[in-house]
């Protein structure tokens, strides 16, 4: 263990990390000063810089920890640090847990292309390592002419873009096939969209890691970030990374080649704890109500998804299944002024009520009530989840003029989908080739 005193912890390209027997994931006293130790190592022969071993990722939730194992892959030694006392308690865990597909994002984003392969990464993964999942297919309903053409311009873009199937459903088979959903013009089915267990998908990916040789240090929230002093951009010759002891608030230093912010709801602070005030970036905050639904009729087996509203924040009050079959609905777009204002609004059940019942008139809206809810990280005061006006997409990149740096801003829907293959792309961005999966 460290003193208690600010303490400077540098991992030498020699040097492995180490987990101790114990769990790193405790609740109780997992600050990274209590589950690290170093083992020194011969340098392997290939390593050509003395810092090029190590990473850390700044970040529990599912993208630091896809971003962490897909690390940890490469044999480096890699550290996760996470503020809470458990991986995966913000925006991971407060979403729809749908695989989506790949179909809203237009051509050239990072969000289709993201997308489209984290899904095929996800499925593998979760059919490998049992992680719950269901591919429950989806229908986008059109009520209006307006809707249908936007579908019919969506079902052309997966056929003719992206390879992504669809299929068109008339008025007639929803009528028969539908289970009491309304779609006056027809639906898009998705048969790819399906639904994960996001909690088990965050536990397995954490083991994944933690076998891989990974660390990962709860309680630690990253107060400051200072690029090593030396000759060359700020960051080649590695970052200085300090996070303050959750419990005592004690500061500590860690030094490692490469910082990867994947900090969610706290990444622009992250970033903004690097660059000069004049980069500094704002976040906005849109969050999403979710309201349970405790009837058992009309009972729903796929996923229904209203026609997507051009320059929205979000993809409509949809319906969606947990993995036991349970409706719930969600979520609207409520702009909030606090990442911390995470009580749904119950005032916002009688519009959820309204919108609902566009597609499924018969819901019993006396077995709704308020369940949970999530906040999107916005880059833009009202930027758009899928593509048209306002359309935000993903920022993953190495930052311009600073070396070991990747920063991951925005990272709202279909984030859980794209969680592994966003694994990949760092990688790529970092070592310039990712390992196969
Ligand atoms: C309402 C809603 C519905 C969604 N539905 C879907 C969906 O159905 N399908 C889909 O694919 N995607 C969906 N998403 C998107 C998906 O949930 C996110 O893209 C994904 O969870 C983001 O993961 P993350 O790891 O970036 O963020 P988070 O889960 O928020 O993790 C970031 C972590 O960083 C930690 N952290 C922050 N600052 C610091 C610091 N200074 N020091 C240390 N740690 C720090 C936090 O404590 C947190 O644990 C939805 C999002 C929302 C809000």
């Amino acid at each position: 263990m460290l003193a208690a005193s600010a303490s400077k912890f540098t991992v030498k390209p020699w040097t492995k990390l180490h987990r101790l027997a114990f769990s790193s994931t405790a609740a109780s006293k997992a600050d990274f000063t209590h589950v690290v130790r170093l083992i020194p190592h011969p340098p392997p022969s290939t390593r050509v810089s003395p810092l090029t071993a190590t990473s850390q990722v700044i970040g529990g939730g599912v993208i630091g920890l896809a971003v962490a194992r897909q690390l940890a892959r490469r044999d480096t030694s890699t550290l996760l640090v996470e503020r809470h006392a458990a991986v995966g308690t913000e925006t991971s865990s407060r979403n729809s847990e749908v695989i989506h597909a790949g179909i809203y994002y237009g051509a050239g984003s990072l969000k289709t292309r993201l997308c489209v392969r984290g899904k095929h990464l996800l499925y593998g993964l979760c059919e490998r390592r049992g992680v719950g999942h269901a591919r429950t297919g989806k229908w986008i309903v059109a009520q209006n002419d307006a809707q249908r053409d936007a579908l019919e311009r969506i079902h052309a873009f997966c056929r003719d873009e992206v390879g992504v199937p669809t299929r068109w459903v008339g008025a007639r088979e929803v009528e028969e096939r539908g289970e009491g959903v309304r779609a006056a013009k027809g639906a898009l089915e998705s048969p790819t969209t399906g639904i994960v267990d996001s909690h088990g998908l965050m536990v397995c990916l954490q083991g994944l890691f933690e076998d891989a040789g990974g660390v990962v240090a709860l309680n630690s929230p990253v107060t400051a970030i200072a690029p090593v002093a030396g000759s060359g951009a700020p960051g080649s010759h590695g970052w200085e990374i300090t996070v303050r002891d959750a419990h005592t608030g004690s500061p500590s230093t860690i030094t490692a080649s490469s910082m990867v912010n994947a900090a969610g709801l706290g990444a622009v602070a992250v970033h903004n704890m690097v660059v000069p005030p004049a980069q500094h970036k704002r976040l906005y905050y849109a969050k999403g109500n979710y309201f349970s639904y405790s009837s058992s009729w009309p009972s729903v087996s796929r996923l229904i998804y209203p026609a997507p509203e051009p320059g929205a924040g979000g993809l409509g009050t949809h319906l969606t299944l947990d993995l036991g079959g349970r409706m719930r609905f969600g979520p609207d777009v409520d702009w909030v002024e606090s990442p911390d204002d995470l009580a749904v609004t119950a005032t916002r059940q009688q519009q959820a009520v309204a919108e609902i019942k566009k597609y499924l008139p018969g819901i019993d809206e006396t077995a709704l009530e308020p369940d949970y809810a999530g906040i999107r990280p916005k880059l833009a005061a009202a930027g758009a989840v899928a593509t048209g006006k306002g359309f935000q997409d993903f920022v993953i990149r190495k930052e311009d003029g600073y070396d070991g740096w990747v920063n991951l801003l925005g990272i709202e829907s279909p984030g859980l989908t794209s969680s592994l293959a966003i694994g990949e792309m760092v990688e790529e961005l970092l070592y310039g080739a990712a390992t196969a999966p």
